[in-house]
């Protein structure tokens, strides 16, 4: 629980607060813009819910803080939010909120399918999100970007059988169980409509994975830069090798897609031509940096 000891002072007056516990993970700011925003370091609330539609997006915010950072003044009726996770993105694609402080608030994604649903990174395993999760329709394969978003897997695993999937160089001790751990840097075909990409670079074993030509879920490889007005990569937060990384992005340019779903950020659409140009401007940028 978010303590009002511990509350920021840049927050505005009013019944929602962030706290100094804040890791500035940017979910929040994800799931609620007009009312949290970036002190730079953490985030604070800029302005106070107005109306029913900020409201429930506060409190999916608050649902979804990994560190519990974020408090109200007045109790909440959070049956709506409850209700609401994961929320819909575009089309069957959806984003599942309760965001994991063991994979730093990184968002996952649920892709619901009549040939099964798909996970895309652990999520926090939480027993409201469980059960709306299964009243989707469960996860038949949980498709893991990279090392440092697995999360509850194991829980997930457990609760609803399904497949995991993790390149084997990001394997490690507590996922070695992992079911499905492929290698190499060819591309990988799961079922008719997805492919996993292997993209070496943030770690050794990332990957993304591509969804009907249309949705390419990033994980740590790829975002969007508001500042730049362009795709970009996390540069200072390159574990493995950055040049590794350029390779992976020129790679991509392969492909075609109109949505990137990135791990940390927000999504961004855009015409496959535009995206395309993107992420063109991204490899250039990278090589300079
Ligand atoms: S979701 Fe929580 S930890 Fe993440 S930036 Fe917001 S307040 Fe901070």
């Amino acid at each position: 629980m978010a303590s009002l000891a511990l509350r920021l002072t840049e927050n505005v007056p009013g019944d929602f607060f962030v706290d100094s516990t804040c890791i500035d993970c940017d979910a929040c700011r994800i799931f609620a813009p007009k009312t949290f925003s970036d002190t730079g370091d953490q985030s604070w609330v800029y302005h106070q819910p107005e109306n029913e539609g900020e409201l429930l997006a506060a409190q999916k915010a608050l649902i979804s803080c990994p560190t519990a950072s974020i408090g109200s003044v007045a109790r909440l009726d959070m049956r709506q939010a409850l209700d609401d996770l994961p929320e819909l993105v575009d089309d069957d694609v959806f984003r599942c909120g309760y965001a994991s402080e063991s994979s730093f608030g990184a968002i996952s994604y649920l892709i619901q399918r009549t040939d099964g649903n798909v996970l895309i990174d652990s999520p926090r395993f939480s027993g409201p999100l469980v059960k709306n999760i299964d009243a989707m329709g469960g996860v038949s394969r949980l498709l893991l970007t990279h090392q440092d978003d697995v999360a509850d897997h194991a829980k997930f695993h457990d609760r609803f059988g399904c497949e995991r999937v993790l390149h084997q160089d990001d394997v490690h001790q507590r996922t070695a169980a992992i079911e499905l751990q492929p290698s190499g840097i060819e591309p990988i075909t799961l079922g008719n409509d997805i492919v996993m990409i292997p993209t070496p670079g943030h770690t050794k074993g990332h990957a993304v994975f591509l969804y009907r030509d249309r949705y390419l879920f990033t994980g740590d490889h790829l975002a969007w830069s508001e500042r730049r007005g362009h795709l970009h990569a996390f540069r200072s937060a390159c574990w493995y090798s950055w040049s590794e990384q350029i390779r992976s992005m020129e790679r991509l340019l392969d492909y075609r897609f109109e949505w990137v779903l990135p791990g940390h950020g927000r999504p961004v659409h855009l015409d496959p031509a535009a995206m395309r140009a993107s992420l063109e401007r991204c490899v250039v940028w990278m090589k300079g940096n």
